[in-house]
């Protein structure tokens, strides 16, 4: 298997900022035996929640989000993590197309849940939110299929 690995990031959560972290995590991801198309979902799934903490949570002067990205042997982790207003009602705020802003589509957490195998948001109004997406590469690392008896 590949060495466990974890990468953390703390960011102004500014639009900038989004592109960063995206190839930061695909960097990290790219540990794991994901197909180049498995890498470019979990990079819009991550930009979805990153863009989140930028364009929802931090209504006045941006804040912080933090976000880490962790691999083991089988899978991907990434959590996003901001510090700013909530959200009042997660279920609905995941209901495909419901969004606060009538200017937008409500299709982020979409995209998440069609691009990871899972996605778990955690949130309270004033106290931030975390989101977190895990991800299996669909084929498995040559070398963790068949372990060589053999270390060089
Ligand atoms: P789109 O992603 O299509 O531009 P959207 O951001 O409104 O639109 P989602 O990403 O699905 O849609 O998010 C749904 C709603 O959840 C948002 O409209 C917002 O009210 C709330 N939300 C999501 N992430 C956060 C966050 N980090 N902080 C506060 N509210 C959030
Ligand atoms: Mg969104």
């Amino acid at each position: 298997m590949g060495a466990a690995n974890f990468v953390a990031i703390e960011a102004r959560a500014i639009l900038e900022n989004v592109a960063v972290i995206r190839y930061a995590v695909a960097a990290v991801a790219s540990q794991l035996p994901f197909t180049i198309p498995e890498i470019e979902e979990i990079k819009v799934a991550v930009s979805e929640a990153v863009t989140n903490a930028v364009v929802h949570a931090y209504p006045g002067e941006p804040g912080v989000v933090r976000v880490r990205v962790e691999v083991d042997d089988r899978e991907l982790t990434v959590t996003v993590e901001d510090d700013g207003v909530g959200i009042e009602d997660v279920a609905r705020a995941r209901r495909h197309g419901w969004s606060s802003d009538p200017e937008r589509l409500g299709m982020g957490f979409y995209f998440m849940e069609e691009f990871m195998d899972v996605v778990e948001v955690s949130s309270a109004p004033g106290q931030g939110t975390r989101v977190t997406l895990r991800r299996r590469p669909e084929q498995v690392a040559p070398s963790a299929a068949e372990p060589s008896a053999t270390v060089n």
